[in-house]
């Protein structure tokens, strides 16, 4: 941990893992339910759900954000399982900006159910959301969701941009199922909106039977081929994780890409992970984690919650070890019920 000052100018604890890099982000599946199936996400013998009893409950998640927000984590992500088909989602958002601590309030979702609440989310205090969408092909993109219906998601994208949800971003993971047709949509899109499409490479977990489909070469090759121009790399202002970002000339959105595979980022990871089952995971890709709901159930004190996440972050590794932990312990958990 080291001293810094924080805005209102007083000093801040900031947490550090044991390589040094700062932490203040924490991403929060708030929830292992999910409205999809993704092939890529789901293993296809179906999962087993948390009881309603083991998932964190809202006090529970404001508690831990209230005690980690002294410690300079002010990044905050909601994802799941699908965030939104918890019930009271508004509510909650709103308590958490009224925690005081949070400057950035985010959201990954698949984006079906954002249509009836975007506006509602972003007047509450949510700044932005992240949406995935893998193919726009509604028979490819239903039998990659396990039944979702893509207009859905389209609707949710409408309604993020109206309600000023900026940036937003839609992630797309490159599977067997993203077409060239994909491709110069999107390329249609970052002319017409201020968004930011980012394609992902698929993470081989949970013992899902996917394809992965274009590598990141192949994707540039066919922007360039759309006669839009050269992409041009850039950065943005607002949540620049690891997506490395490339603007086409006349393109109000932009490109980005996320390769944890074949040039992972870890060296510069700020975030820790809070299962919705109240495990704390030092990294995505290792099946290391730390219980803190008997504590915070068994009356721990802030003290003891901080000291868990500050374990927690001391057993973070260097680096994410996917190939090696494919050759020999399997991920025990899916995406589904860490986040992505
Ligand atoms: N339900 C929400 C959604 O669909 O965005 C949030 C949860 S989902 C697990 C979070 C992100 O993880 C999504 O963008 C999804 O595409 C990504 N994801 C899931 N499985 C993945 C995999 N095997 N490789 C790469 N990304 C994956």
């Amino acid at each position: 941990m080291d001293e810094r000052p924080n805005c209102s100018g007083m000093g801040m604890r900031m947490m550090r893992d044991g390589y040094g890099r700062v932490i203040d982000y924490l991403r929060i599946s708030v929830t292992d339910r999910c409205n999809f199936r993704c092939s890529y996400c789901m293993p296809p013998e179906g999962v087993k759900l948390l009881e309603s009893s083991e998932i964190l409950s809202y006090e529970e998640l404001l508690r831990v954000i209230t005690i980690l927000g002294q410690h300079g984590v002010t990044n905050i992500r909601l994802t799941g399982g699908e965030p939104l088909v918890r019930k009271g989602m508004v509510d909650f958002i709103r308590s958490i900006r009224a925690i005081g601590t949070v400057k950035d309030l985010a959201m990954t979702t698949n984006g079906s159910l954002l249509g009836d609440v975007a506006h509602q989310l972003k007047g509450a205090g949510l700044d932005r959301v992240n949406i995935s969408i893998d193919t726009l092909n509604p028979q490819k993109f239903a039998h990659i969701t396990g039944g979702g219906k893509i207009e859905d998601v389209l609707r949710g994208i409408d309604s993020g941009i109206e309600a000023g949800m900026t940036p937003i971003k839609l992630n797309v993971v490159m599977t067997e199922v993203l077409s060239e047709e994909d491709v110069f949509y999107f390329i249609d899109q970052v002319h017409r909106f201020p968004i930011a499409v980012r394609f992902i490479e698929y993470m081989p977990i949970s013992r899902c039977n996917v394809k992965s489909g274009s590598n990141i070469a192949a994707i540039k090759t066919m922007i360039s081929k759309a006669g839009r121009g050269a992409l041009e790399s850039t950065v943005i202002a607002r949540g620049n994780g690891p997506a490395k970002y490339y603007r086409l000339p006349k393109a109000i959105g932009l490109f980005g890409f996320i390769t944890p595979i074949s040039d992972y980022f870890c060296q510069s990871c700020n975030r820790i992970r809070l299962t919705a089952d109240g495990k704390v995971k030092p990294c995505l890709l290792s099946n290391d984690e730390i219980d803190i709901k008997a504590t915070l159930r068994g009356g721990g004190s802030d003290k003891d919650i901080y000291e868990l996440f500050f374990k927690a972050l001391q057993a973070k590794p260097m680096r994410h070890k996917l190939d090696d932990t494919r050759e020999g312990e399997d991920l025990v958990r899916g995406m589904f019920q860490v986040g992505g």
